[in-house]
């Protein structure tokens, strides 16, 4: 009996064993009705209990042959989860971190949460993700964390293999791969692997988390190895929403119940028309229409923007997202005008214009009169810079009092420059293509500056403009042979921006 291992044996030795004169009966007696009354509880804190103890007595049992107990005990959390995932029939994990609360979190709750009446469910089957496992044999499992200045022929000896080990895995494909030669400390490396008669160990399967839904895999198949990232399938949930503008977009967006990321999306959509550090007004207002991600019910992520429009100052503006067969992503207005121009007007979109253009300004730490060029944008130290428009980094280095700076060339009649940076954006080099929006650098106060701020140049045929009132070239309408699809995918997305904009309405009055 498995309850009877609760009540300790001393005790009921003990109590049997003095038992020599005539108290015996009575001893006797009052000892099976304590026992019984122990058993009773014993038996009643089991059966309220019963659903969180099973499990557990499961991977009791569970055997990893060849490990010793401590390395049992560290591979125990793997073990678990299989167990726990098997029972509650949801995908294998991606991240055995996550053991307990996914067995814990019933998908249902987390989705009512977010079942406003404004949310309409596109896919709605979790699919499961292909159970890699099946046919393996017992592996032994171990986990390393990558640490700061890691490497593979660093981590491999860890868990017992070889250098001719890491030499096989690094014989493939170096882009299939890739996610094995860039780990970052912090991640942590699932190697599988079996020990021969001889104590020898090989690698059987390695896995690699890499974010809530994706996990890179190597596996032995024969005599050599198999990469590959498995992708979870996601569903996308349709969310709606309306804001105004009180004090700032963001406060807005916060209360509207949108993420930082969808708030900069939007003003990146619109940033062609509204400046947002000049023109925002308050009431100026907001719909959004646009994906929420979810992975077995939880949200992990907000998806893209479908359709939005901004009222700025009276002037109601309209955006719907298209891709094209070619793969390019693209904001048109609902008549198939380009939501872009040639350039953003502003390459921090969310910050404070601290000086503006001025031919003749005193320069705040030189105090002698020296014109200012460009156009401040206040921001924290590391808010992201974005390039204005595509073109290719002409510059990239330390420039006297701009200190960090990053000039683009843009078609060759144009050039932007960025100063004062904190850092780069990793990996930029002069002659490197970069797209309109793609960040090139952060705000910092490098050179001569007296707070965080980028300093940002416009400059026509060499000559300083003001970046705030130059004339930008339009871009590219919508291609004629675009036109159909375009209207098609429009329509309903239109119709709904419609019908939110009644519902407001309704709800207002
Ligand atoms: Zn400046």
């Amino acid at each position: 009996m498995k309850r009877n291992r609760l009540v300790k044996p001393s005790k009921h030795t003990r109590l049997f064993s003095d038992s020599t004169n005539e108290f015996v009966k009575y001893r006797y007696i009052s000892g099976l009705v304590v026992l019984s009354v122990i058993v009773l509880l014993v038996a009643s804190f089991m059966s309220t209990d019963a659903q969180t103890s099973v499990p557990i007595s499961q991977t009791q049992v569970i055997d990893l042959p060849g490990l010793s107990a401590d390395e049992q005990l560290q591979n125990q959390a793997v073990t678990t989860t299989s167990i726990q995932h098997s029972q509650v029939q949801t995908p294998p994990p991606l991240s055995n971190t996550a053991t307990d609360t996914v067995v814990e979190k019933a998908p249902s709750s987390t989705l009512s949460e977010v079942e406003i009446n404004e949310v309409e469910v596109l896919n709605q089957p979790i699919h499961n993700a292909p159970e890699p496992e099946n046919n393996e044999p017992e592996l032994n499992w171990q986990e390393v964390t990558v640490k700061s200045g890691d490497n593979l022929s660093l981590l491999f000896p860890r868990v017992g293999l070889t250098a001719q080990d890491v030499y096989h895995v690094t014989q493939l494909d170096k882009k299939t791969i890739s996610p094995l030669l860039n780990l970052k400390p912090g991640q942590i490396i699932h190697f599988g692997t079996l020990s021969d008669a001889d104590d020898a160990t090989s690698l059987v399967h390695l896995k690699v988390s890499l974010s809530p839904i994706e996990t890179f895999h190597i596996r032995m198949a024969g005599d050599t190895y198999q990469a590959e990232t498995l992708t979870r399938e996601v569903d996308l949930l349709q969310k709606h929403v309306t804001g105004s503008i009180d004090s700032s977009l963001f406060e807005a967006g916060l209360t509207a119940g949108l993420t930082d990321k969808v708030v900069m999306e939007m003003a990146h959509i619109f940033g062609w028309d509204i400046d947002f550090a000049l023109d925002l007004r308050k009431g100026d207002h907001f719909k959004l229409i646009y994906d929420e991600v979810f992975l077995d019910g939880q949200k992990i992520d907000d998806g893209d923007i479908l359709a939005a429009e901004f009222t700025n100052r009276g002037k109601t503006f309209r955006a719907i997202r298209f891709t094209d067969t070619a793969g390019w992503t693209r904001y048109y207005s609902p008549e198939g005008d380009s939501m872009r121009k040639t350039f953003n007007r502003t390459p921090v979109p969310l910050s404070r214009i601290s000086s503006r253009f001025n031919p003749n300004r005193k320069h705040p730490v030189l105090k002698t009169n020296r014109p200012h060029r460009g156009v401040d944008y206040a921001a924290s130290t590391g808010t992201p810079i974005l390039a204005t428009g595509d073109g290719k980094v002409a510059f990239v280095g330390t420039k006297g009092g701009y200190g960090r700076t990053v000039i683009l060339s843009h078609g060759g009649k144009y050039t932007t420059l960025y100063a004062h940076m904190s850092r780069y954006k990793k990996g930029i080099r002069s002659g490197q293509r970069i797209k309109q929006g793609q960040t090139i650098g952060y705000i910092g106060s490098s050179g001569l500056a007296t707070g965080p701020h980028l300093h940002y140049e416009f400059r026509v045929n060499g000559v300083h403009r003001n970046p705030l009132t130059v004339e930008l070239p339009k871009a590219e309408p919508l291609p004629n042979q675009y036109r159909t699809a375009f209207k098609a995918q429009a329509a309903p997305l239109i119709a709904q921006l419609d019908t939110l904009a009644n519902t407001a309405i309704a709800q207002s009055e």
